[in-house]
């Protein structure tokens, strides 16, 4: 999103700007940074990002006040008010991607898209979170029989690229329990996914799995692409 774009969204849900505490960067593609330095220098808002990543998109993002450029170290966590961060590393084709863990005494979200693979190590950060916030990108056959040309399909494809439908619901399989966690699936591609195709691989998962999302066993959503999520407000529930 450009700066712009995301002030209009912050908008339609009431979110003031200025408001922002921070933003958390995965990695340096321009579709996930565009805006930041924009925002950063508008509202004087700090940017967390790995060493590695800050590196390669410190030009694209222009000139940052030295206060807001906020450098951690992928293997370390750390505390940024009152929620614990974990860095995750991720398997994708950029200088050092990374998802994260957030979690305080009570909650926990995992914000992992962005990556061709899925370790054990990665598994054992992300479980029992609260809030599954998972990549589902592409649906293998739409890829393979679509328009993208075959080395950026290759690319998709590999280990470094993206998860696809299946490879959410192996995730799915693994981690999910049936106590209310909510599974958001992101990052759909727009060529090669739809939110109906991502949302009825998960469900058929789930369903195997005996949770049942009728009875709040868990709950699937479907990121929206062009528009907010919808907002989940933890503290309410404490
Ligand atoms: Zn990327
Ligand atoms: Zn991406």
């Amino acid at each position: 999103m450009s700066g712009k774009g995301t002030e209009a969204l912050l908008k339609e849900i009431h979110v003031d700007p200025r408001d922002l505490d921070a933003i958390f960067i995965t990695h340096e593609h321009k579709d996930h940074i565009h805006g930041a330095g924009i925002l950063s220098r508008k509202y004087n808002i700090p940017i967390f990002a790995n060493g590695e990543t800050w590196e390669t998109m410190a030009d694209y993002l222009k000139k940052i006040d030295k206060n807001n450029i906020r450098e951690f170290r992928i293997e370390e966590g750390f505390y940024f008010k009152d929620i614990y961060v974990e860095p995750v590393p991720v398997f994708h084709d950029a200088v050092n991607p990374n998802g994260y863990i957030l979690k305080d005494d009570k909650f926990k979200i995992s914000v992992v898209t962005d990556t061709g693979w899925i370790n054990t190590q990665m598994q054992e950060q992300m479980k029992d979170s609260n809030i599954y916030f998972l990549e589902s990108n592409h649906d293998v056959d739409m890829l393979k029989n679509g328009s993208y040309p075959w080395p950026l399909k290759q690319r998709v494809l590999s280990t470094r690229g993206h998860l696809s439908n299946e490879n959410a619901s192996e995730l799915i399989k693994q981690l999910g329990k049936g106590s209310g966690e909510i599974i958001v699936l992101s990052h759909l591609s727009i060529d090669n996914n739809t939110p109906e195709l991502a949302y009825k691989n998960m469900k058929k998962t789930l369903d195997e799995m005996g949770i049942e999302l009728e009875i709040g066993a868990a709950n699937l959503e479907v990121a929206p692409r062009y528009t907010t999520s919808k907002i989940y407000d933890f503290r309410r529930k404490k």
